[in-house]
């Protein structure tokens, strides 16, 4: 795609500027567009929830997120800086390894089947990263993963392999893992769709922990709406790679305008 750059800013600046931003992205497979032209903030602290019919684009946007996929249109912003493009005589230009490194490790994932290493114990999976990634000693690591660990409340398991744990246990040791990166925006991939109802409790009880005190930038997928319209700050509707309708929850939930959000919900709730 020919695109002319010059309209992007170089960086995003000022009191205004969000921590995540799609502007005008598109993806396509083929002939096959995924994402069509959109924009979406995400504000410092905030927590936004994307929901849509399947095969809308909702994963695609973290997979974007992730640098996992190549980006067809658009640029994005993290922290007002273009996540997959660099400038170069005043344009953006795609972003060199280094730069995609550098801005990659902003960004932690937590997936639904949790990804954990299953040769590790739990505190080891936390250190991983931060040793060879970050560089930080082993000991180092090892505090920052135990006061993640107890932060999650699995101060009792740092000693046990993912295999000996529930799945709440494990998706809580995945988000120790990630937060031990200290990302700057955490995202979170149908994290509670892999678990029994009855350990889905302890899962969202630390995202909501995460999102009452630690003012983290979170961005959502999940289609367990009672999940969603607890935690989120606000909610975004795809339909075809767009925002079909955004609100709070209580406005999208409660009192939803475009007739596509209503026939969603009717079929979902
Ligand atoms: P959602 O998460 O809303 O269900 P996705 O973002 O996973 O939707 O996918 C959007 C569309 O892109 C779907 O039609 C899907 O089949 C297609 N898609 C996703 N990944 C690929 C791929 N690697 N190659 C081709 N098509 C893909």
């Amino acid at each position: 795609m020919n695109e002319d750059m010059s309209k992007y800013p170089l960086r995003l600046e000022g009191s205004d500027k969000p921590m995540v931003r799609f502007m005008n992205v598109t993806k396509s497979y083929g002939d096959l567009v995924v994402l069509d032209s959109l924009d979406l903030d995400v504000a410092e602290g905030e927590m936004v929830t994307v929901i849509g019919p399947s095969g809308s684009g909702k994963t695609t946007v973290l997979r974007m997120l992730m640098t996992l996929e190549t980006i067809n249109g658009g640029v994005i912003y993290v922290d007002g800086e273009p996540l997959t493009h660099m400038e170069k005589n005043g344009v953006l230009v795609p972003a060199d390894a280094k730069h995609m490194r550098r801005m990659r490790a902003n960004i932690g994932m937590c997936f639904q089947h949790f990804n954990l290493f299953p040769h590790m114990t739990a505190i080891e999976n936390c250190m991983e990263a931060p040793v060879h990634v970050l560089g930080l000693t082993r000991k180092e690591a090892r505090e920052r993963g135990l006061e993640l660990l107890a932060l999650v409340g699995l101060e009792e398991k740092v000693d046990e392999h993912p295999a000996r744990l529930s799945g709440g246990q494990q998706q809580r040791v995945a988000i120790a893992r990630a937060l031990a990166m200290r990302p700057k925006v955490l995202l979170f991939d149908e994290v509670t769709s892999a678990l029994d109802p009855e350990v889905i409790g302890e899962v969202t009880n630390v995202i909501r922990k995460l999102v009452s005190e630690h003012n983290l930038t979170m961005l959502m997928v999940t289609h367990q709406m009672g999940f969603a319209r607890e935690i989120s700050d606000r909610i975004c509707l795809f339909y075809r790679g767009q925002i079909e309708e955004q609100g709070t929850p209580d406005e999208l939930f409660g009192n939803p305008q475009r007739e596509r959000t209503q026939q969603f919900l009717r079929a979902v709730t």
